[in-house]
């Protein structure tokens, strides 16, 4: 029953292994359409001053605007954001998430912010695979940490 009510959700990096949280939810709850009932009522009493049918075009408005909200809010608690790494861009595109994440570590190199922050732990590949996946041609290397 205590979970009913935490949205969120700890969790690891799969890429750079730093604790994170991410909101569970991805879509609207009992609770967001309860809140988008409350939202419309009051905008009825305020637009029209009593009960009007128009009250459930603004309730599906209202339901669309919090799924939205929702669905945004999802999606970006599960952009990391040490490294950069996109699980579900990942899953369609590995290339695109592969250059957003060395573009957040290129910024990250340059930012004098980061100096006495504690490194990263990013997946190591030894020197002689790295040399073998680059003459193979297979991919790119983000970071190379050894
Ligand atoms: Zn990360």
């Amino acid at each position: 029953m205590l979970s009913f009510f935490h949205t969120r959700h700890n969790c690891y990096c799969a890429f750079c292994k730093s604790p994170r949280r991410i909101y569970r939810r991805k879509n609207i709850s009992f609770m967001n359409v309860v809140g988008s009932a409350l939202a419309s009522l009051v905008l009825m009493f305020a637009l029209w001053q009593q009960y009007d049918p128009r009250v459930l075009i603004v309730f599906v408005i209202c339901l669309a605007i919090s799924e939205v909200f929702v669905k945004i809010r999802w999606r970006l608690s599960v952009v990391c954001r040490s490294c950069g790494f996109d699980p579900v861009l990942y899953l369609k595109h590995p290339e695109q998430a592969a250059n957003k994440v060395k573009e957040q570590l290129d910024q990250r190199r340059q930012d004098p912010k980061y100096l006495l922050a504690k490194p990263l732990n990013l997946p190591a590949i030894p020197a002689d695979k790295a040399k073998a996946l680059q003459e193979k041609g297979k991919g790119r290397l983000v970071s190379r940490s050894i």
